[in-house]
């Protein structure tokens, strides 16, 4: 848990009472691992809008085994192993209704306005869970707890806002990250074709044995110049944002007529421009996504229970040394989900 704001050295391992006893139409979950995102190092660091009471226990992401069930939860029962979908909505205002639960006019996620995921508890609604696939070789605790963020957050980029298609070109700027590594995995899935891009050639070289059709190191290359000459200055149809003002202009240059540029992050910054007679006179979209709906997050589970997207974790952390794990995402060595064990 977090003590105060103020960076990942006010992460502390104490006790705290238990989660309370899930009413109806929750579950209490025991936590077997959670994973971390990059939403972790901005409540940590206190971002507007984060979490604002200590002790704060941190953690979106996280899976673990059913500890018991509210009165009238029939669809799973205590003892069930099950992954946490972390976006938490109210399932009756009107976006809800209309089956976008991401676009919850009370939208919350554990561990920015919840209590969440690194703890031996916690309690969540029963829409928010889903058992674990039964896969060969089996999924790992780690494994599992690496999936539900960045997979949900990626496939509705890319499938439900940008509309990949087989056959078109996608840009991926920094493989390193969770949801970078998804969205090049459901492109290719989706029979496109991927060109990604990161500052350090072994993890280009790890996008490449993942089916990265083309690689691009964007410390020592120049992004649009040689996405310009790969697409014979055609451009790409979809980019894939989650950096913000650093990347955003070469975004723009490397997007082709009718592309749509979509984006859930602004890791280096929020503040971007667009000239718009290039928006009106190439058609492009530019499209914003947060998170998932219920359906979505129903598909991405069929499909790992297919074998298809089966998560990628970086290293496994015993609880003990959680700062490690948040020093490891600070800066950005990481290929894939950074796991802390919980018990
Ligand atoms: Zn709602």
């Amino acid at each position: 848990m977090l003590t105060a704001t103020g960076g990942i050295d006010k992460l502390d391992v104490t006790y705290v009472p238990d989660a309370p006893a899930p009413h109806a139409g929750e579950v209490r979950v025991g936590i077997r691992a959670a994973a971390l995102n990059h939403l972790d190092l901005f409540v940590a660091e206190g971002l507007p809008g984060t979490a604002d009471r200590f002790p704060h226990i941190v953690g979106a992401d996280g899976c673990g085994i059913i500890e018991s069930v509210g009165p009238d939860v029939t669809t799973v029962r205590a003892g069930d192993r099950v992954m946490i979908n972390p976006g938490i909505s109210d399932y009756s205002c009107e976006f809800c209704q209309a089956g976008e639960h991401s676009l919850c006019v009370n939208y919350r996620l554990l561990g920015e306005h919840l209590p969440g995921t690194l703890a031996e508890l916690v309690t969540v609604p029963v829409h928010n869970i889903a058992p674990i696939p039964a896969l060969v070789p089996p999924l790992s605790w780690g494994e599992a707890a690496a999936f539900s963020l960045v997979t949900l957050t990626a496939w509705r980029m890319l499938v439900t806002r940008a509309r990949v298609k087989a056959g078109e070109t996608v840009l991926v700027w920094g493989i390193g990250g969770g949801v970078s590594l998804t969205a090049l995995r459901i492109a290719k899935l989706c029979g496109a074709r991927v060109i990604v891009t990161s500052s350090s050639d072994a993890k280009l070289a790890a996008a490449k044995a993942l089916g990265a059709d083309v690689t691009l190191n964007h410390g020592t290359q120049n992004v649009s110049q040689e996405v310009r000459a790969l697409t014979t200055k055609r451009g790409v149809d979809i980019v894939v944002e989650n950096v913000g003002a650093a990347t955003w202009d070469e975004s723009l240059r490397c997007l082709g007529r009718g592309g749509r540029l979509v984006t859930c992050g602004a890791t280096t910054g929020p503040q971007v421009g667009i000239d718009l007679r290039r928006l009106f006179w190439h058609h492009w979209s530019v499209l914003g996504s947060t998170m998932g709906n219920a359906a979505e997050y129903a598909e991405i589970v069929r499909r790992l229970g297919n074998g298809e997207l089966r998560p990628i974790v970086d290293r496994v952390y015993p609880l003990n040394q959680v700062q490690d794990a948040y020093e490891r995402l600070t800066k950005a060595q990481q290929l894939g989900k950074i796991v802390v064990e919980v018990s």
